[in-house]
């Protein structure tokens, strides 16, 4: 009898420097799954929107294996978009990897391996995807998994610092606040979270700076 053998749609797999998050820095490998259902008005990612090429999961696995980096984020697109990410996610897993996983919050992510670290991007007012959230989903994260904001203005910084007043979150669970890039100085972002004395750290896509906003970087 066949066995269906899983595939996804990959639009490119790259090793760079981490540009975000906790683990900012770090050589990473990059898996990114070709497909989302938003469009965020900043979106970057674009590119992966179609095309991509179909890989079962045993060859992204082997392909990622042959960098030799133990971190592997996997990100999009939207990769929860294809219900596969879920086996790709646990075989990296399996395989001794640290997993993160770039999600938008706005896809179910259920079934995630618990050991997978978490990175959701909350749509803000300014993405103009905000009304996608599903807020029943952010009460169930792990003390692992971090909460990214994307801030476009002070309009969307304000109404982030009322949502995660009013968040119910686990404990551990970190806060990073991102201005858009050319469309927030960082140092104006860095102002207003002092001045309140917000409980998020500031973040700023060191890719970005390091290579400017080119795709496979
Ligand atoms: S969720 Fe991510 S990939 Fe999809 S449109 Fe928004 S920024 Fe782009």
């Amino acid at each position: 009898m066949d066995v269906a053998v899983p595939r996804l749609r990959v639009t490119e797999i790259f090793r760079s420097l981490q540009g975000e998050a906790d683990t900012a820095g770090w050589p990473t490998v990059f898996v990114r799954l070709t497909g989302c259902p938003l469009r965020c008005t900043y979106c970057d990612s674009a590119y992966a929107f179609s095309g991509g090429e179909w890989h079962d999961v045993d060859a992204i696995v082997s392909t990622v294996a042959a960098y030799g980096t133990p971190r592997v984020c996997v990100t999009g697109g939207e990769p929860l978009a294809q219900k596969n990410c879920l086996a790709l996610l646990e075989r990296l897993c399996d395989a001794g990897h640290r997993v993160s996983l770039e999600t938008s919050g706005a896809v179910t992510m259920r079934g995630v391996d618990p050991r997978v670290v978490k990175v959701v991007d909350v749509k803000t007012p300014g993405s103009g995807e905000e009304s996608r959230i599903l807020y029943d989903e952010l009460p169930r994260l792990q003390p692992h998994d971090l909460l990214k904001f994307v801030i476009v203005d002070r309009g969307d910084y304000e109404w982030s610092r009322e949502l995660i007043r009013r968040l119910a979150l686990p404990g551990g669970v970190e806060i990073y606040f991102s201005p858009s890039h050319e469309r927030l100085a960082p140092g104006e972002l860095a102002d207003w979270i002092l001045a309140d004395g917000l409980g998020v750290r500031l973040q700023v896509q060191l890719h970005k700076y390091l290579w400017g906003n080119v795709p496979g970087r």
